[in-house]
């Protein structure tokens, strides 16, 4: 990366106040987890269709498909931990510099690395809840009854059909966070998109969004971004050691 680029995102960051982090696949990958739609995903090996929400409600097959994914891909995500994108974010709040993070991820691995405001616009896959009486089990102990050859598990209070807390294919976004996050992209000071190639929306039209309000846009992802035009810094890079060096120097000087 050019290092007059990095020079200013340390400056954006040092100087905001009200910053939103706003993150993506990118950053769990380097946790270890793989990319659902990057290459070898999930998806380009399973039909997301079958694990679409009406499908998921209504049709015993469809629960067990997605399950029998879930119990291979699972260990991956209890295996994971935050690295250093996550803890520079965690910094970046106990220095009261940043508001709150936004993210795509349902992973967990924000609020593992001790982040106190995070907005899982997507859900939190570390939890499973029942559709009829809302019971929320952890996910871990799904595992044990899936591995115990439990095909489709059934809450254990009422019997109703469990999911796990996070938006399928074809299901509503929960409205309480979608819109807490786009009232805080509306006042932050900066924006910063860790790891997102910023393809999926609602979560990318926070950066429109942000920018129009007069927040800087900092994008440190690999590849290119649908929305690095409008940005004011693009870091190409991997997130951990990017963001680590960024935060690291911008809260040292
Ligand atoms: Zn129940």
């Amino acid at each position: 990366m050019a290092s007059s680029e990095f020079g200013r995102a340390v400056a954006l960051v040092r100087d905001a106040r009200r910053i939103v982090a706003l993150t993506g696949a990118g950053i769990s990958t380097e946790s270890g987890i793989p990319d659902f739609r990057g290459p070898g995903g999930s998806w380009t090996k399973y039909d997301p269709a079958v694990f679409a929400y009406p499908q998921f409600v209504g049709d015993p097959e469809s629960r067990k498909a997605y399950w029998r994914w879930s119990v291979e891909f699972w260990p991956q995500v209890a295996a994971a931990k935050p690295n250093d994108a996550h803890l520079a974010l965690v910094a970046l709040e106990r220095a009261e510099r940043l508001r709150c993070v936004v993210t795509q991820n349902v992973d967990g691995l924000h609020g593992l690395a001790g982040s106190r405001d995070v907005i899982e616009i997507h859900g939190n896959g570390t939890r499973t809840v029942c559709l009829s009486c809302r019971t929320s089990y952890d996910r871990n102990r799904i595992q044990e009854r899936l591995l115990g050859g439990d095909t489709d598990p059934r809450c254990e209070a009422c019997g109703g059909v469990l999911k796990p807390d996070v938006v399928l294919f074809g299901e509503r976004m929960p409205q309480g966070p979608t819109e807490r996050a786009f009232d805080e992209a509306e006042s932050c000071d900066l924006l910063i998109v860790v790891g997102s190639s910023l393809v999926v929306n609602p979560a990318a039209r926070l950066v429109p969004q942000a920018k129009q309000n007069g927040a800087k846009v900092v994008i440190v992802n690999l590849d290119r971004t649908l929305y690095d035009g409008i940005a004011d810094v693009v870091l190409r890079g991997r997130a951990a050691e990017t963001m680590g060096s960024l935060v690291g120097e911008a809260l040292s000087t």
